[in-house]
Parts: C-alpha cells; sequence; structure tokens
C-alpha cells in the first residue's frame, strides 16, 4: 500500500488521476516539488479512457475561427508524438465528398490551412480518388486525405503517472478528496479509502482541482469557495463494430447536421465510431449510451458505407463527458473546446488554488505546464519547465521507430507468441523489459488467465501501473476487455483477490 505523508505537508495536492491530473502531478514533481494526487477510482477512469483517442489539432475547429487552439494543438500533436512513440502513432483520415453541407473549396482551404499550421510535422493533404473495389459506396468518387495521430488515451495517462512516480511524486487511487480548506499555514485535505472508508488528513502548500467533469463538484461540495468560471458537461458516445473494411486509415464523415463522425480501425479487428455530442445533466458515474446515439451513428456510416451497419454488429460501446467551459455558446458543437485556468489566493496571497476547466487531451501537457507555472511565485525552489522535451517512460524506443522496435522484440524474446509482443510493444514500450524481467520462457510467464494475458503482467500492472482490479486491468491497461467472457473476468477477478490474500510482494 503506498504510504501517504500525513504529518508533512505536500507542496502540490492534485485532485483528479485524468489526463491533466497526472499532466501536473508529472510536471510539477519533476521541478523538484513534493506531490500527492489521489483518485476517487482508477486513474483514466473518467473523460480520459473514453475520449476518441486522437491526439489532433481538431479541424472542425476551424470553422469557429479558433486558429489559437488547432495551432497550439497542433503544435502539442508534434511534441508529444516524438516523446511517446509507443502510444500515439500518425493516422491518415479520408474525408469523402458526400452531403457536405460545406464547399468543397472551403474543405480545400481548410485542410490548407491545417497543414500550415502543423508545420509539415506529417504528410500534407491531398485530393483522392476512389477507384473500386472500395469500401464505400459507388456513387462516391472523391475526397480528401489527411493526417493525425492516434493514441491509448488510458494508456497515456498511466504512462505520465509513470513518470510522476519517477520524481517522486506518490499517486493513489480509490481515494476520494472529501474536503479542503485552508488553515493558517496549509491546506487541510480529507481523503477517504473508497474501498475501507477509511479516512486521511493531509496537508498541502496548493492544491489543484483537475476533476475533469467533477470540477465543479469538487468546488462546490469539497472546496466550497466560489469561482468565476462555469463548465457545460456534453455527453459523447462511441461504438465499437467489428472492422468495416481492410486498410489502416480512419475515415471523418460529414453529416448534413454539419457535425461529423470518425470511423477509426482500432485492435486490428475492429472499427471505432464516434461521437455524439449531447447535453447532459444526469449522473456523473453512470453515464451510458443511449439507443438514439447508436441510431444515429450507424445511420451516418449507413450513409457512406457499402455494407450497411446494423445495430446489432455492436460489440461494444462507452460513453464519456466532455467538461467543457461555458462560454454560453447554445449549439454544442460550437462551445469552445480550449481551457481555462482560475488561479485564486488566500488574504495574504499565499496557499494557491487551481481549477482546470476544459481542455482535450492532446493539450493536457501544456494546460499541466501552465498550471505548474502559476505555482512559480508560490515555491522559491521551483524548476524550470521541462516537459517538451522529454519522452514518456517506456517511450525511448531507438529511433522513435515502434515496427523495428517490435521487430526486435520479435528476434530478441523468440518463445513469445509474436502477436503478444506486438501488444506488449505498444502498450509498454521499452517497459516490455521490465514486464519480461529475469523470463527465458513461457513457462517463467505463470498460467495464461485467458487471452495471452499472464500472470506475470497481471503482477506487473498491480505493482508498476496501479492496477487494482480485473476492469483496470482489462479495460484500461491491456483492452482485452472485448475478447475476455465474462467467466474469464471473473476468474480475473479471483485471480486478484487471491494475489493480494496471499501476501504476495504486491
Ligand atoms: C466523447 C469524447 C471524445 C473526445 N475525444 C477527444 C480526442 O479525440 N482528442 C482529444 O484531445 N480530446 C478528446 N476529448 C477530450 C478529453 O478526453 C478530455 O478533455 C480529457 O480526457 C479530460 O481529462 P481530465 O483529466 O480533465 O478529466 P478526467 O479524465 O475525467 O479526470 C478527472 C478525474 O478526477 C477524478 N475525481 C473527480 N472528483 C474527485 C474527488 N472528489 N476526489 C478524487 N478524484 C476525483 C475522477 O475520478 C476522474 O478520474 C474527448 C472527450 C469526450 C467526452
Amino acid at each position: 500500500m503506498t504510504q501517504i505523508k500525513t504529518s508533512e505537508p505536500y507542496d502540490v495536492m492534485v485532485i483528479g488521476g485524468g489526463i491533466n491530473g497526472v499532466g501536473v502531478a508529472a510536471d510539477a514533481a519533476g521541478r523538484g516539488l513534493s506531490v500527492l494526487l489521489c483518485d476517487q477510482g482508477d486513474l483514466a477512469g473518467g473523460t480520459s479512457s473514453a475520449s476518441s483517442k486522437l491526439i489532433h489539432g481538431g479541424l472542425r475547429y476551424l470553422e469557429y475561427y479558433d486558429f489559437a487552439l488547432v495551432k497550439s494543438a497542433l503544435h502539442e500533436r508534434a511534441i508529444l508524438l516524438k516523446s511517446a512513440p509507443h502510444l500515439i502513432k500518425p493516422l491518415q483520415f479520408i474525408m469523402p465528398i458526400h452531403q457536405s453541407p460545406r464547399s468543397i473549396w472551403l474543405l480545400r482551404a481548410g485542410l490548407f490551412l491545417y497543414d500550415f499550421l502543423g508545420a509539415g510535422a506529417l504528410p500534407h493533404s491531398k485530393v483522392i480518388h476512389f477507384t473500386s473495389p472500395h469500401p464505400l459506396k459507388s456513387s462516391i468518387h472523391k475526397g480528401f486525405i489527411y493526417s493525425d495521430c492516434f493514441t491509448d488515451d488510458a494508456r497515456l495517462v498511466i504512462s505520465n503517472a509513470q513518470r510522476a512516480q519517477q520524481y517522486g511524486a506518490t499517486l493513489i487511487t480509490r481515494m476520494r478528496c472529501l474536503k479542503a480548506q485552508r488553515t493558517q499555514q496549509f491546506w487541510q485535505v480529507m481523503l477517504e479509502d473508497a474501498i475501507t472508508h477509511q479516512r486521511h488528513t493531509v496537508y498541502a502548500r496548493s492544491l489543484i482541482n483537475a476533476a475533469g467533469p467533477w470540477v465543479e463538484q469538487v468546488i462546490n461540495q469539497v472546496i466550497q469557495i466560489p469561482s468565476r468560471n462555469r463548465i457545460r458537461l456534453v455527453k459523447g458516445s462511441h461504438i465499437l463494430v467489428p472492422k468495416l473494411y481492410e486498410g489502416e486509415q480512419a475515415y471523418i464523415l460529414q453529416h448534413t447536421d454539419g457535425r461529423v463522425i470518425f470511423v477509426i480501425p482500432y485492435l486490428q479487428q475492429y472499427s471505432l465510431i464516434g461521437t455524439t455530442d449531447l447535453n447532459y445533466e444526469g449522473a456523473l458515474d453512470n453515464v451510458q449510451i443511449d439507443l438514439s446515439e447508436k441510431e444515429y451513428l450507424c445511420s451516418i456510416v449507413n450513409e457512406y458505407f457499402h455494407h450497411p451497419l446494423t445495430l446489432r454488429q455492436i460489440l461494444s460501446s462507452w460513453s464519456g463527458l466532455r467538461p467543457l467551459v461555458d462560454d454560453k455558446n447554445t449549439t454544442l458543437a460550437a462551445i469552445n473546446r480550449g481551457y481555462k485556468l482560475e488561479l485564486q489566493v488566500d488574504e495574504h496571497n499565499k496557499l494557491p488554488l487551481v481549477h482546470v476547466f476544459g481542455g482535450k487531451l492532446t493539450t493536457y501537457r501544456l494546460v499541466a505546464e501552465k498550471v505548474v507555472n502559476s505555482l512559480a511565485p508560490f515555491f522559491a525552489h521551483i524548476g524550470k519547465a521541462w516537459t517538451a522535451q522529454c519522452t514518456l517512460p517506456g517511450g525511448d524506443i531507438p529511433k522513435k521507430d515502434l515496427p523495428l522496435f517490435t521487430q526486435n522484440l520479435i528476434q530478441e524474446f523468440n518463445w513469445l507468441p509474436p502477436t503478444l509482443c506486438q501488444r506488449y510493444a505498444q502498450n509498454y514500450g521499452t517497459f516490455t523489459y521490465t514486464l519480461l524481467e529475469n523470463a527465458k520462457a513461457l513457462n517463467d510467464l505463470g498460467k495464461d488467465l485467458g487471452h495471452g494475458l499472464y500472470e506475470k503482467e497481471v503482477i506487473y500492472l498491480i505493482q508498476k501501473e496501479w492496477a487494482k482490479t480485473a476492469d483496470d486491468i482489462l479495460q484500461r491497461r491491456t483492452k482485452l476487455s472485448y475478447v475476455f467472457s465474462e467467466q474469464q473476468s471473473y476468474q480475473l477477478s479471483d485471480y486478484i483477490v487471491n494475489l493480494n490474500n496471499s501476501r504476495l510482494p504486491i
């Protein structure tokens, strides 16, 4: 069990283990500050595992003249691509010209600007002509192709959490922040273990509210100091279906309502389709897709693709909440996707509190850097901004070349099934060596708990990646949830319980 310091104050206490929270924890710890981060659930258990998984500038934001957001997101795209080559890869998007609410000239100009703002980091866009055989309907002849990046959002969170830990931060999951109040010298923060309900009081010199969709709940119920900003919660859902077509390119489909949806090749055998945009006012902990959203996504796909997609083909679905800065825009798609930081201090200009409103997966590094910059006046010993030049844990792959790295792993560990080597390389990068430490043959990995999830990997995920339950492992750490049967998931849960009871060094 991770030890929390209850006697000495931390420099920084972060509420929330989504991408923004772990980004802040890593940045602050790397600048020499002592950091404690808590999440009420699992790391990436909120919005940060429910995104479209794009590291992108957001082509469609150009339509709202948000050039600054697109430019800064494209700049971040280039930085992240270098820092996590195992987790982030370039992806080409085909935009068919069909039932387009935008003129072809507008699209061409938008893509030209997108290429320009992206400063040539990825191949430029161009016009393409479809020739049969092609997965699109035969009435669709022409389109554009452009480049962006795809990632594994939950693993990006884990990698940042590992970076925070490498620099000495303490991260605790299943630990809810119940109350935080300023005393004369420090923030006094009450935490509650979500499983045992045991309470702990910790102290900190600064407090960061990175609770994503819960940001207002934390303001109103935990901190109870009014804030100037508000958020709008906008639900977005995705569906997973057997792959709709061969090939590695994604599609961006324009709909007559002015929105776009993505169809993205996913985990070799699937197509990931999303997303929707719906105002949300329900419970934050149980966000689910509606039938109408499934129908909406299938109907757009069916406008474009030759083979009809039916609801029965949906294998899985997930929904997340966008915590968008409330700019009073009435059109959901037009609400600004940028972020806002709010710094509050006490009457002595001390004990800073920073709220993070909005933001994208893509801009988390910049958000984290700005949050920690805003703490600089309060900490004499704080270091300089550093994350733009650094590689994330597992990303120190020779020549940043994942296929080559994978190939070398397959040769080096020739006793491992190549598909497993491939999964390890993509998930863990160079940390595959840590995972496979002392293993010389398949037997050394222990029992196969299903679909190549060996005991050794489970223990690694518990020891090194804060995994506590079967869901943490299957949904967020490995994505094996799509192939595991219910029975196999229960067996994995039992295995984890026994492991905890056997008091192995986990
Ligand atoms: C459908 C959809 C698609 C998207 N697609 C993209 C995309 O393709 N590219 C992109 O760049 N962005 C995308 N985004 C946006 C991006 O996913 C979010 O902006 C980002 O994940 C928000 O991260 P966060 O850390 O702020 O929030 P979260 O990931 O939600 O993290 C907040 C955390 O705070 C914790 N917490 C809350 N209250 C407490 C408490 N009291 N005590 C302890 N912990 C607490 C929660 O458990 C949660 O884990 C998408 C969003 C959605 C919804």
